[in-house]
């Protein structure tokens, strides 16, 4: 899917759609109990788009009974799984009709540019929901090898309710990430969405209802995390929690389950990835591309952004300028113009947040070399400049610190060995990437990295095929692939004396 409209169909486009703000609870769109709201901001102007339901722990109870009554039912979980196959797929469908209305969503509600969200997470979207429907029915139990008198068999069952809550910076692709193996596997689903970017997760919902998903079986909780992000993790009737967002609520999410019914936890958290760009890189126009768009695509609010680049001695200052030329050709626009490659950040919070990293960047002696300054191309926006701190040393809180805005750190290595051990100084082992034309150097490396995702003579690369997920304080489990149905069922052994 490409689409290339102009920023006036954008703009009319803005007008013509409906932003529902309720929360969607056991197939209807439903006020908070308390009626409570907050103001939806939009960052690309500071412009209020509407008012959404501000859920808590009694939305929170009302959901979780919907959701068990309806796994309890079987309506969904006891449907072959060839038929949940054929709804999921109608739900991409829908997905795909309805594209340009939720890729406008979420650029007014998060700040990304058109471009991105309507060729990048309303794509990677359907590829996420298409993928893992049509696994649904190719995923066989196991029999286990045992003495002739006997049979083992080892089955996957439902867990039953899962809560998913997920992050702003890919709202769509973060959500379906969970809820698509979640309800492949015949789950019911209760979403909470940001509080920074419930759009689009509501819109999804009704598409759900719409495609065949039974009432009860895809709930959305918009709201604030101490209220009913909480409400849901001290639960004691769900099941599993699946989490994407910062360390430091994964950390609290795994008290929370510890509080309450231990239920299971899987968490995908933040990250500080390294960027090992060596001499001998095959093409280093190509690696100071990529590094730039490592750190400025989706404004760096990019959990795997490359936001420590390291380079050889011997290269720096030759590949330094490359990289300082290609991040300034990521300027910050209209994230409603297609021509727009920097959005806004999200919210102010968030922007006060990378303008003060800046300064600390200044303050512990890097040198600023591009950007550095708060920009308004739309007046009222959040908006800041894609920046490059050099001259960063390990100890540095712009290189060790997860600062989720477009901030590159550039640290200088002698050799491998030192290579590797910048690299890994990290609470963080998300992501990483290598640049090197020797093969066993780039085989070494990838070894030794400690994270999730390894790229050599890249940044980014993956599909659905592959696993996603973080080492140490990155996380737990896996998103994407066959590994992701791991979380959302529970693995039964049943032994028969024949
Ligand atoms: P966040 O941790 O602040 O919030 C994530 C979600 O948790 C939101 O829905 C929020 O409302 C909720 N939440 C907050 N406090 C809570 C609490 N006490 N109890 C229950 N829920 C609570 O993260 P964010 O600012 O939305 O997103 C940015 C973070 O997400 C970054 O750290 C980024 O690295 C991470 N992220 C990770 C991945 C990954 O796959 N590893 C992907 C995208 C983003």
């Amino acid at each position: 899917m490409t689409n290339v409209q102009s920023l006036e169909y954008w703009t009319a486009l803005k007008e013509q759609i409906t932003m529902e703000g309720r929360a969607f609870i056991n197939g209807q769109l439903v006020d908070a109990q308390s009626r409570d709201t907050f103001d939806c901001i939009s960052p690309i102007d500071n412009g209020l788009l509407c008012k959404v339901a501000s859920c808590d722990d009694v939305d929170a109870n009302i959901a979780v009974s919907a959701a068990r009554a309806a796994f309890n039912s079987g309506e969904w979980s006891n449907k072959a799984p060839a038929e949940r196959k054929k709804v999921l797929q109608a739900f991409a469908d829908l997905i795909e009709a309805n594209a340009e209305e939720l890729a406008l969503l979420e650029t007014l509600d998060m700040g990304k540019p058109i471009n991105d969200s309507f060729n990048v997470d309303v794509n990677a979207t359907l590829r996420a929901l298409r993928w893992t429907a049509e696994a649904t029915d190719k995923i066989y139990d196991e029999i286990a090898p045992t003495p002739h008198n006997e049979l083992g068999m080892v089955t996957r069952e439902a867990v039953g309710v899962v809560a998913a809550i997920v992050p702003w910076n890919f709202p769509m692709i973060m959500a379906t990430w969970k809820y698509a193996p979640a309800l492949a596997m015949g789950n019911s689903v209760i979403l909470k969405p940001s509080e920074k970017s419930p759009l689009t997760a509501i819109k999804l919902a009704q598409l759900a209802k719409e495609a065949g998903i039974p009432d009860g079986v895809f709930n959305v909780l918009p709201g604030f995390g101490h209220t009913v992000g909480k409400a849901l993790a001290l639960h004691m009737d769900v099941d599993t929690l699946v989490f994407t967002g910062s360390t430091g609520v994964a950390k609290q999410l795994m008290v929370f389950a510890g509080q309450s019914n231990m239920k299971r936890v899987w968490t995908e958290a933040g990250g500080k990835s390294p960027n090992v760009v060596f001499a001998d890189a095959p093409d280093l126009d190509a690696a100071a591309e990529a590094a730039a768009s490592a750190i400025c695509f989706n404004q760096g609010e990019v959990c795997t952004a490359g936001s420590r680049l390291l380079v050889e001695d011997s290269i720096a200052d030759a590949f330094m300028e490359k990289v300082r030329a290609a991040v300034k050709n990521w300027k910050p626009g209209n994230p409603l113009d297609p021509e727009t490659n920097v959005g806004a950040i999200v919210d102010e919070t968030q922007l006060e947040r990378v303008l003060g990293y800046i300064e600390k960047g200044q303050s512990q002696g890097a040198k600023l070399t591009v950007g550095g300054s708060k920009v308004a191309p739309v007046s009222g926006g959040m908006y800041v400049e894609p920046t490059v701190f050099e001259n960063v040393d390990s100890t540095m809180a712009i290189a060790e610190e997860e600062i989720f805005g477009p901030v590159l750190s550039v640290i200088r290595f002698k050799d491998e060995e030192q290579a590797l051990k910048i690299a890994n100084d990290s609470v963080y082992g998300l992501a990483a990437a290598v640049w090197t034309s020797n093969l066993s150097r780039a085989h070494r490396f990838a070894k030794g990295l400690k994270a999730g995702s390894v790229w050599v003579n890249q940044y980014d690369g993956g599909d659905m095929t592959a696993p996603f997920g973080g080492y140490k304080q990155s996380g737990n489990g896996r998103d994407k692939s066959l590994h992701a149905f791991d979380k959302y069922s529970e693995i039964k052994a049943t032994w028969i004396k024949l």
